[in-house]
């Protein structure tokens, strides 16, 4: 296979239509529990070609050195990090991050964790590259 002729911006779209149908088939396989057997079959074999993907994928970038960015695109964080990329190494985290966090506490310990927050002038570093800063460095 020659892995240069693959449109893999396609690929990609193809490949996250696939996992929005595995996940949508896994939603409702556990709503209808066990009487949609077929679905797990569906959801077994949209699983083994996104492996499949993924495989061709990892190839693509460890033996015939393709960049990154050319076969996976360029990746942000979307959630919890959102917009959030260490300075120093380009990494997406995790991060080691210094948080407030409010807890429920009894004299005999800790009953419950609420939110867990930070600002912008917390304290932050890169486990990958030992980068240390504030949040606010951290944002694009
Ligand atoms: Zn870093």
């Amino acid at each position: 296979m020659n892995l240069k002729k693959i449109d893999w911006k396609e690929l990609r779209q193809q490949k996250s239509l696939l996992v929005s149908m595995a996940a949508k088939l896994r939603d409702e396989d556990s709503e209808r529990v066990k009487s949609a057997r077929k679905n797990e079959e569906e959801v077994d074999a949209l699983d083994g070609l996104i492996n499949f993907i993924d495989s061709i994928q990892d190839d693509a970038v460890d033996k015939s050195g393709l960049a990154e960015k050319t076969v996976f695109g360029e990746v942000e964080n979307e959630n919890c990090l959102a917009g959030m990329r260490c300075p120093e190494c380009g990494g997406l985290g995790p991060f080691e991050i210094e948080t407030a966090t409010t807890v429920t506490m009894a004299d005999t310990g800790s009953l419950a964790t609420h939110d867990i927050e930070f600002g912008a002038f917390a304290h932050i570093s890169c486990p990958r590259c030992g980068h240390e800063g504030k949040v606010w460095q951290f944002v694009r």
